[in-house]
This record gives C-alpha cells, sequence and structure tokens, in this order.
C-alpha cells in the first residue's frame, strides 16, 4: 500500500530534532515528525516536591506537563487556563511522558533536584505524545549534560534513551508513525514506548472501532521497532551535534 503522502507502511515521516531552541531551558528541542511539531524543554530545579521530603524520598524527581498550543490545531484551541479547568487527554498524555522519562532517568543520581520537562505542541498532525516522549528524551540529556559541565554531577543520570511511535491499522494494513488523516481513519491505534536496549516502557492499544487479532498485535510490535530503531538514530544524531 502506498500511503496518501506516498510513504510505505513502514516508513516515518520526516524526522527533525533541533536543539537549543529555547535559551534558557538547560536542554530543549524542537521535534518534527512530518508535520506534528512539538517544544520539548528540560530545565532543572535544585529542589525536590515536598512529599519527598517529608516522606524521607531519596534522590531527584522527574515531572512531565503537555499542552498543544491554541493554534496548534485546524481550528483554534481554547487554553485550559482560560477554560478554568485541565484537559484530560492532555492530563493523561502528561503523565504518560512523565512515566516514559522517570524509566530510563536514574533518580538516585540525579540527586535532590527536579527536572521539569515541558512539552508544548506547536502543530499537531497526529503522533504528538510519541513526538513529545522522542524529543524530551533528547531534551533531558542535554538538561543533565549541563550539569555534569557545571561539576555538579560526575556522570549522566540517565539509564537509557527513549523513543515512542504511533503504529496503527487501516484498511487491515499496519501503518507506522500515523498523521491525523490516517489516524482518524484507523481501526486500531497504538503507541508504542521502547528504551535503546529496544525494552518496552509502556504500550497503549486499543480497538477503536474494532478489535485486533495476537497475530496483528505481533504485526504492529514488530513494524514499531522499525521505527524506534530509526529514531533512537535519529536522537543520536542530534546528540552527537555541538
Ligand atoms: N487533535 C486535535 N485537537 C485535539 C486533540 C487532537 O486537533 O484537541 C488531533 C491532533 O492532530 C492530534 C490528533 O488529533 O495529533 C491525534 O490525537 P490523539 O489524541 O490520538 O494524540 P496524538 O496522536 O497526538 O498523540
Amino acid at each position: 500500500m502506498i500511503r496518501h503522502d506516498n510513504r510505505s507502511p513502514g516508513d516515518l515521516r520526516t524526522i527533525e530534532i533541533q536543539s537549543g531552541i529555547a535559551p534558557h531551558a538547560q536542554g530543549s528541542v524542537l521535534v518534527a515528525f512530518g508535520n506534528t511539531r512539538v517544544i520539548c524543554a528540560a530545565m532543572i530545579e535544585e529542589s525536590v516536591p515536598r512529599w519527598m521530603k517529608d516522606q524521607n524520598v531519596t534522590g531527584g524527581w522527574l515531572t512531565a506537563e503537555y499542552s498543544m498550543l491554541p493554534y496548534s490545531t485546524i481550528s483554534r484551541k481554547t487554553r485550559d487556563s482560560t477554560k478554568g479547568r485541565p484537559d484530560g487527554r492532555g492530563t493523561e498524555i502528561q503523565r504518560l511522558v512523565g512515566r516514559s522519562l522517570r524509566a530510563v532517568v536514574d533518580l538516585e543520581k540525579l540527586g535532590s533536584r527536579t527536572l521539569w520537562v515541558d512539552c508544548d505542541v506547536l502543530q499537531a498532525d497526529g503522533g504528538t505524545r510519541t513526538a513529545a516522549i522522542t524529543g524530551a528524551s533528547v531534551a533531558v540529556e542535554l538538561a543533565c549534560r549541563s550539569l555534569v559541565q557545571q561539576g555538579k554531577l560526575a556522570a549522566l543520570p540517565i539509564k537509557n534513551r527513549v523513543a515512542a511511535v504511533s503504529v496503527g491499522i487501516v484498511q487491515g494494513e499496519v501503518l507506522v508513525d500515523l498523521d491525523y488523516h490516517e489516524d482518524k481513519d484507523a481501526e486500531v491505534d497504538m503507541n508504542i514506548v521502547m528504551t535503546d536496549k529496544m525494552d518496552f516502557v509502556e504500550v497503549q492499544g486499543s480497538g477503536e472501532e474494532s478489535v485486533f487479532s495476537a497475530v496483528q498485535l505481533e504485526a504492529m510490535v514488530a513494524a514499531a521497532k522499525g521505527g524506534i530503531a530509526k529514531l533512537l538514530e535519529i536522537q543520536n544524531a542530534a546528540l552527537e551535534t555541538p
């Protein structure tokens, strides 16, 4: 099957990771998965949440926030602050981003600090959460490098890198990195988060309008692994660029 943008089923969109786009953050990137573009910034605060002190929990903390800018969607999305309540979808996504990063950051080695990870969608065209996780992994590593450069840490408090991709079934075919056009027609929609050791961090999958078989599940996981491997190469290149 040739996709509407001429991709083969296993192809990612054009992926770009541009670092240093928000200089006040110790780590920042603008990540593009095709027309989906997300700003990911990591800032370090030299303290930990109150509950950690109260409960004598050692080490640091990492927390993530996700939002879509009002002009990131085709019809303007009202800001949560104007609406007066947080968006359920955004809350779910920021928890996923936080869990994904906490799986790979060594919070004990981070010391008594909080890593704030902010993901703001500049342009939404499907896969904003997978782009956010993939970009945030780079932003967090850049922020941690600054701690090492300043002599605050002897080594990077990072166990692994993490990347994520969407995979779905459209007209019976497994497609990787769906854009919005494909996502809205998908029979099954999954988001797969993996480390650079190719271990799973999280698998979110649901039959939106239909069910899926174990064979289809295996095919989706295999296709996602191919996409994750390419994303890891692109992260690596972004982190090697001075
Ligand atoms: N979307 C939108 N407005 C919203 C939520 C979603 O325009 O309030 C679009 C957007 O293009 C997004 C896509 O729907 O990327 C798919 O959303 P989903 O909730 O599946 O999350 P994502 O694929 O972005 O991680």
